[in-house]
């Protein structure tokens, strides 16, 4: 970083000497920009270098005793920014890497990566919460710098990335992958039902222990579990807290004592009329209680949901409340004005090519961008390849590659059994593995969800081998 200091309050022409009437952060900035500059600035009495160096863009203001001074800090330069280390940004910025980019940085605010499709195991009790998480640390590739803070602003002409800790990155491609964020606030009375009620969720990771006592806990009453229609981060995958919940009161005898019902926003169980079938045969055999078309509107007390259906407003109460999240895009893309008109906020990038509408250096993958199909991390292996590929063809005027829509729908419908569904964008069937049926749930599936594909992810996935 280029550190250059203008101001009042101090002798400007002999930084890093004595500042008279500084002291405390403007001195110590002072210093800093001292040492950060060439020698030959940095001689005594050189009364043009803040003005030869203070034509950057970037201010920030330090007042400190009455003084202040302007410290001008010019953006460190990469090849490419990455935004989030998630799985998306992850596996991008370790695939950059694999394809030969010398320069890669990372920001990302937390020190601990969780692997969210395990939240639905563990959340019933069939996976450890120490197999959630990996440290951050760990995990970022070799070669790649990471910025532990975040992103507050892009500007998409410029490729110039702002972080909340002052830090000013630019990047010749822009690569934003910083997910889609819980938003409770689009359901009022959520946050009181799961501090004081009878909700839970598998979706958020400070939930987890608690929902899987609720539902080892449970002996009778109604239990209504709920999904609902985009954007929603693995969606589909809310059918497995239900299926997997059944079980367990099936097996401990309990199941035919409690009503569970299914509030689905959709007016279809899945869009896919294969994987539909198989959900239905499921909630069948379960005995689950279907209302489509009706989402939730409101948990009142903790203990009862505000249904809103094809037959109006409901109130039902319940002795398990097991919530899919509203979710919604991160502010950051809004704030970037990368977003755009019926994106609801999220990132406006061509559901083809990934590449910003607007912007030819930023380019999107995951749940942050607006692709109007499932946000899974199955599709995200497709996109991080694509998104990465068109960054190195874009820079040689090549062609780019084009992304299908292609994702999964990964369902445990009971203990040791999973339906592994993949369609396109076309909603047609999709088979990554050379078996006539991938619908149709069977105990190696699960295998792979539940063992496999954890191994995967840590091993391969997030090393940008995918
Ligand atoms: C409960 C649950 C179960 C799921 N199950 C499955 C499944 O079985 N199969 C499947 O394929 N998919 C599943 N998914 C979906 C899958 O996990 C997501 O699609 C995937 O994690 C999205 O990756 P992402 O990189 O876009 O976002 P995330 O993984 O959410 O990562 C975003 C990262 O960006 C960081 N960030 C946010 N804002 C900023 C900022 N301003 N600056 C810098 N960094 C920032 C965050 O800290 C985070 O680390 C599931 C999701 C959930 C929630």
């Amino acid at each position: 970083m280029t550190v250059a200091v203008v101001g009042r309050g101090f002798d400007h022409r002999n930084v890093g000497g004595e500042q008279r009437g500084v002291d405390g952060p403007v001195a110590a900035t002072v210093n800093r920009a001292r040492q950060l500059l060439p020698p030959t600035a940095r001689a005594a009495n050189r009364p043009r270098w803040p003005y030869v160096l203070a034509s950057p863009d970037f201010e920030r203001v330090v007042q400190s005793n009455g003084a202040y001074c302007r410290t001008v800090v010019t953006a460190e330069a990469h090849d490419v920014v990455v935004v989030g280390a998630g799985n998306g940004g992850l596996s991008a910025a370790a695939l950059l890497r694999r394809r030969g980019c010398r320069d890669v940085a990372l920001v990302e605010p937390s020190a601990v990566h969780v692997y969210k499709p395990l939240q639905n195991y563990v959340g019933c009790g069939v996976a450890r919460l120490s197999e959630l998480t990996r440290s951050q640390a760990e995990l970022i590739p070799k070669g790649v710098r990471w910025y532990r803070t975040s992103a507050v602003q892009v500007d998409g002409a410029t490729g110039t990335v702002r972080c909340a800790d002052g830090t000013i990155l630019t990047g010749g491609d822009v690569l934003l992958a910083p997910g889609a964020v819980v938003d409770w606030g689009g359901l009022p009375g959520a946050v009181e039902g799961l501090r004081t009620g009878r909700v839970c969720t598998t979706f958020v990771d400070t939930e987890l222990r608690r929902t899987a006592r609720m539902i080892d806990t449970l002996r009778r009453g109604r239990a209504v579990f709920t999904v609902r229609s985009q954007p929603a981060s693995g969606r589909e995958t809310a059918f497995k807290p239900l299926f997997l919940a059944c079980d367990s009161w099936r097996r401990a005898g309990v199941l035919d004592a409690i009503e569970v019902v299914l509030a689905h926003e959709d007016a279809r169980l899945h869009p896919v009329a294969a994987i539909a079938r198989e959900i239905a045969r499921h909630l069948d055999r379960f005995g689950v209680t279907v209302r489509l078309g009706t989402s939730v509107s409101a948990v009142e007390q903790g203990d009862t949901v505000l249904l809103d259906g094809i037959s109006g407003p409901e109130r039902l109460p319940a002795d398990l409340i097991h919530l899919l999240p509203p979710y919604a895009a991160p502010a950051l893309v809004a704030d970037s004005g990368l977003d755009a008109l019926g994106t609801g906020g999220f990132l406006a990038v061509d559901p083809e090519t990934l590449r910003h509408r607007h912007y030819e250096r930023i380019w999107g993958v995951g749940d942050a961008c607006d692709l109007g199909d499932a946000r899974t991390g199955g599709a995200l292996r497709h996109r991080v390849k694509v998104a990465v590929d068109n960054i190195q063809r874009s820079r040689r005027s090549l062609r780019l590659s084009r992304y299908d829509g292609y994702t999964v729908a990964p369902i445990a419908t009971g203990h040791g059994r999973l339906s592994f569904g993949e369609y396109d964008r076309q909603l047609r069937v999709r088979r990554s593995l050379p078996v006539p049926d991938q619908i149709r749930s069977r105990r190696i599936w699960w295998w792979l969800d539940r063992y496999g594909l954890p191994q995967a992810y840590w091993h391969r996935i997030l090393k940008g081998r995918l």
